[in-house]
């Protein structure tokens, strides 16, 4: 199917982008890598009057070292920006590590960062991997007095951003321009993994884990996010408590792999049955948290 008509705005900058959202006329939506949202519109699950396109919005696209060592990725940052930059994957190697998971290269030339934030998706890779980081986003729009056109900020845990399978807290004239991901701190170990039915597919289930080792290995910290664990991109707080306080020993971990299958809600469908996902939940987990644990530094 062909999308059905809609206005074409090619902003400039990012006030002219959060000009034309703010103007509700028109039914109107961002235009990112167009990955999902262009598949959507053929399909007619998503009838917009009008698109606002990022593509040429320069300050979106941003990569920046913040003082205290954590970088702001602007939300049109590509996908594959987070495998192939050196700065990235020295700073935050959990993005670097899971990148290449996400769809396939040519998807990932132009899927952003922003824009798979933005769609909310439980069965994307970066919602789990940045909740993982502990990621904040910032969200911009213009003020709603209808005259002053000032622009109005505000930021967000990642965490209190996803709201339901791809429902988050954007308002329909806010744009999503930046997410902060902290530097690994010192002790700091991560990993990631999933299974797909073949390469390039969406997770069956994935893995993101990041933890913080102290004196004697005791873990101080640890967060734990499922790809494809529930209907909302979060994190599995009781797998992660389960590891603080001890050792990451074997035990440990498969203690923490059982209660993370245990939360988790996965969802049934013609690719794997619950059971099977739970299964795959626990391998995975105790996998992935291993793997964070021997890359944690003494
Ligand atoms: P778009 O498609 O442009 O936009 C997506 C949604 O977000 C739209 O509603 C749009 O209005 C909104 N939006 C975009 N940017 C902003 C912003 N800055 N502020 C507010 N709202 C915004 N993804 C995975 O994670 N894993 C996969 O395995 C995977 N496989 C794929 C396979 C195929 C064949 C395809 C076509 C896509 C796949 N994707 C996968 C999706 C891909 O990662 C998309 O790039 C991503 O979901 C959306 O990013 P985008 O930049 O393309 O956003």
């Amino acid at each position: 199917m062909k999308p059905p008509p809609f206005e074409y705005v090619a902003a400039a900058d990012l006030d002219e982008a959060l000009a034309a959202l703010a103007d509700t006329s028109l039914e109107t939506r961002p235009l990112a890598g167009g990955q999902s949202l262009v598949p959507m519109l053929n399909f007619r699950l998503a009838v917009p009057e009008r698109l606002v396109d990022l593509n040429r919005v320069e300050e979106l696209a941003r990569v920046e070292e913040k003082g205290d060592g954590g970088l702001r990725l602007g939300a049109m940052t590509r996908q594959r920006q987070l495998e192939h930059d050196p700065l990235i994957a020295r700073r935050v190697p959990l993005l670097a590590e899971a990148a290449p998971f996400i769809a396939h290269p040519q998807i990932r030339s132009r899927g952003t960062v922003g824009g798979s934030v933005a769609h909310a998706d439980p069965a994307a890779e970066l919602p789990a991997v940045l909740l993982t980081l502990g990621a904040r986003v910032h969200i911009a729009r213009r003020s709603r007095d209808g005259e002053s056109g000032a622009r109005m900020e505000r930021t967000l845990d990642l965490g209190d951003f996803f709201l339901g399978p791809f429902f988050s807290a954007l308002e329909p004239d806010e744009l999503l321009t930046a997410i902060d991901v902290p530097a690994a701190a010192v002790g700091e170990g991560s990993a990631f993994d999933e299974v797909a039915r073949r390469r390039g597919d969406y997770a069956l289930v994935g893995v993101a884990a990041r933890l913080r080792l102290g004196s004697g290995g005791i873990c101080r910290e640890a967060a734990i996010s499922l790809v494809n664990g529930g209907s909302t991109p979060s994190l599995m707080v009781e797998a992660a408590e389960a590891l603080v306080g001890a050792e990451p020993t074997p035990d440990a971990i498969a203690g923490a792999a059982a209660v993370c299958a245990e939360t988790a809600e996965p969802a049934a469908d013609m690719h794997g049955s619950e059971a099977y996902r739970r299964h795959l939940i626990r391998v995975l987990t105790g996998r992935v948290v291993s793997r964070a644990a021997e890359r944690a530094p003494a």
